[in-house]
């Protein structure tokens, strides 16, 4: 069947965001206040002419502690479905301990992975957003999942390694 694209990260960082721009259209639930898409929507998506199943992600958050173990079982759940992870950090916010959390659920699970830095809405995020090479996941491709800033070149490394 088709490949199937996992978007995995913290809430609120842009995932259902980054959805509607490579759909083209406004599906995905987007919100200001964190935690209000449902666990796991897949929508069928295209790009530069390749079909895949484009699974968004969400969760609900309680508090600290169960934010942290709400995105880990999301993540888990996701990456054992997906032939490649998007994986998702705020270059606005950088690298938190969830996000190390989920680095490690990735290492383990050894699929490829495009770390993505959204937020980057303009060129002084972007020279924030080389920080997050110390995740070790190669190099961050910034996008405004917003404004489609760099999102082409960021998918175009995704189907690289589909
Ligand atoms: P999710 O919880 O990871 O799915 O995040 P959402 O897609 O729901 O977005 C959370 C918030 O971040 C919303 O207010 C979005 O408008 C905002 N957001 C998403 N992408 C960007 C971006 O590229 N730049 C900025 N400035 N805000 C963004
Ligand atoms: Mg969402």
């Amino acid at each position: 069947g088709r490949p199937v694209v996992a978007i995995i990260g913290r809430p609120n960082v842009g995932k259902s965001t980054l959805v509607n721009r490579v759909l083209g259209r406004r599906e995905a639930v987007v919100e200001d206040v964190p935690g209000v898409t449902r666990d796991r929507v897949a929508y069928d998506a295209e790009w530069s002419g390749h079909n895949f199943t484009l699974v968004d992600t969400g969760g609900w958050e309680v508090d600290a502690s169960g934010i942290h173990l709400r995105v880990a079982e999301q993540a888990e759940v996701a990456i054992e479905l997906a032939d490649v992870v998007l994986f998702v950090v705020d270059a606005k916010v950088g690298a938190t301990d969830t996000d190390e959390a989920v680095v490690k659920l990735l290492r383990r699970s050894k699929k490829p992975v495009v770390l993505v830095a959204n937020k980057v809405d303009d060129q002084k995020t972007e020279l924030e957003a080389a920080s997050l090479w110390s995740l070790g996941l190669g190099q961050p491709w910034p996008i405004s999942a917003l404004h489609g800033r760099g999102t082409g070149d960021a998918l175009d490394a995704m189907l690289e390694v589909l």
